[in-house]
């Protein structure tokens, strides 16, 4: 398999070959079809095989593919992250990808000003990529709307409910519309995290590396 196999836009191939990624990793080969027509994803995969790729580069196709979107407000893309660290990973991997269509990118988690990334939403993004607490904040300081974010991420979401933010998720979750592509990323699936997966995705294809 290559990524030529995807159909990706010229600027994307670009993209891809200045990150000096030759070919698809196994959990890219899997998972890239399939979100990008447009399924539900469960992908069991750790860091270091590739995942954020698998979700970042359809993301991107996912909002050039959504010209109508484009007059709303808020991000359409939401993806979220157990820790400040992996948040920040999963942006610079988004920047990537995200800087060649001018496609903004904003990462919000704890530990860094409120009012700053208050004011960088207000600005306006079309990416989020935040910490559960943190997004809950931002949302409830009205820094962003839901309203146009059709693509969510769930990443590490075993991590996510480890840390106690199985509330915080299924809020962020409840003000995101139902037609939505949803992607949960897990390295395991225990009880709960399979049971938050049947809730909140729809007929979901399972990946496993
Ligand atoms: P991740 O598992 O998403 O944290 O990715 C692990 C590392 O692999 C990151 O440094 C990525 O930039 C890199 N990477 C992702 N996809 C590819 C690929 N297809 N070829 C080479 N490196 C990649």
């Amino acid at each position: 398999k290559t990524f030529e196999d995807c159909g990706f836009a010229p600027e994307l191939m670009r993209a891809i070959a200045k990150q000096g990624y030759e070919k698809p990793t196994t959990i890219q080969c899997q998972a890239l079809p399939i979100v990008l027509s447009g399924r539900d994803v469960i992908g069991i995969a750790k860091t270091g095989s590739g995942k954020t790729a698998s979700f970042v580069i359809p993301m991107i196709v996912h909002i050039m593919d959504q010209p109508e979107l484009q007059k709303e407000e808020g991000p359409i893309g939401v993806i979220c992250a157990p820790t400040r660290e992996l948040a920040h990973q999963i942006f610079l991997e988004t920047k990537k990808f995200a800087k060649a269509y001018g496609i903004r990118a904003s990462a919000v988690y704890g530990g860094m000003s409120k009012l700053d990334q208050f004011k960088e939403l207000k600005a306006g993004c079309e990416i989020v990529i935040a910490t559960p607490g943190r997004l809950i904040d931002m949302l409830k300081m009205k820094a962003l709307t839901m309203m146009r974010a059709t693509y969510l991420v769930l990443d590490e979401a075993d991590r996510m409910f480890d840390l106690g933010f199985e509330p915080q998720i299924r809020s962020i979750v409840g003000q995101i519309r139902p037609d939505r592509q949803t992607l949960l990323f897990s390295a395991t699936m225990p009880h709960k995290v399979e049971k938050l997966a049947r809730e909140i995705l729809s007929d979901p294809v399972r990946v496993t590396v």
